[in-house]
């Protein structure tokens, strides 16, 4: 059985003393039974590091450069990260595809670039509201997934993958457990296709989870975990979900 993984996404939110508060929160209701995460915004990244240093909750970052080095002003190496003890970084999320214009290939890149530097990329994948109401979900996902699985060649085994109908991320709308459970059978398929390991992926549901949605959505065979945007702001609701996945 695949053990579960919670991982918050904060965005752009944060203070030093809201994180020292909410790190507090969640570390005092260890144990769980899961694996756990925050994806910090950079300049938290070592206040987080230091206020979970030895404990099992882990961090990341929510996104990096695809470049190793060099002249990209603005931009954060995944060696940095590394260097930060970060375990995960999100790639691909629909935030930065929309607002960044961020293509399947540079995520793929970004994806690659983690790997070799030991840190787990969390791949988003997902459709819009348009697309799927245009019947483009399925053709979609397995573009975006596709890229990555290219790049990643024989590592495309390493990565965790979200799907994230991008409809649902912060808009209240959640998916059904029957709609993605439907669109995580798929990847894990495509998974299937390209690793020998794809069974003991991790496919990661985000959009709009909260402690009332997570037990269903997280008993669907391919779920495997949450990618929380709102509700890891708040170790209380992060807490439940970590609870509905242990
Ligand atoms: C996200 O941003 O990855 C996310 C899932 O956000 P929310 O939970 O707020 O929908």
């Amino acid at each position: 059985m695949r053990r579960k993984l919670v991982a918050g996404n904060w965005k752009m939110h944060g203070s030093h003393s809201a994180n020292a508060e909410l790190l507090a929160g969640i570390s005092s209701a260890r144990p769980f039974g899961c694996d756990v995460a925050v994806c910090v915004p950079f300049p938290y990244l070592s206040e987080t590091a230091v206020a979970l240093a030895g404990g099992p909750v882990l961090w990341g970052a929510q996104d990096c450069s695809a470049h190793e080095q060099g002249a990209y002003t603005g931009e954060v190496s995944v060696a940095m990260l590394a260097e930060f003890g970060c375990r995960y970084v999100i790639v691909g999320h629909s935030e930065r595809r929309q607002y960044h214009a961020e293509t399947d290939l540079l995520v793929a890149e970004k994806a690659r670039t983690a790997l070799a530097r030991g840190v787990t990329p969390i791949v988003c994948v997902g459709e819009t509201l348009a697309q799927r109401d245009a019947g483009e979900t399925e053709a979609v996902v397995k573009r975006q997934l596709s890229a990555v699985i290219h790049a990643l060649g024989h590592c495309a085994g390493e990565m965790v993958v979200a799907y994230e109908p991008v409809w649902a991320i912060g808009t209240g709308k959640v998916a059904t457990p029957e709609q993605a459970q439907a669109v995580h059978a798929l990847l894990r398929a495509q998974l299937k296709a390209a690793t020998p390991n794809a069974d003991e992926m991790k496919i990661l549901y985000g959009g709009s989870m909260k402690p009332d949605n997570a037990v269903s959505l997280l008993s669907q065979p391919d779920i495997d975990g949450g990618l929380i945007g709102g509700a890891a702001l708040k170790a209380a609701d992060f807490v439940a979900i970590c609870r509905a996945a242990g």
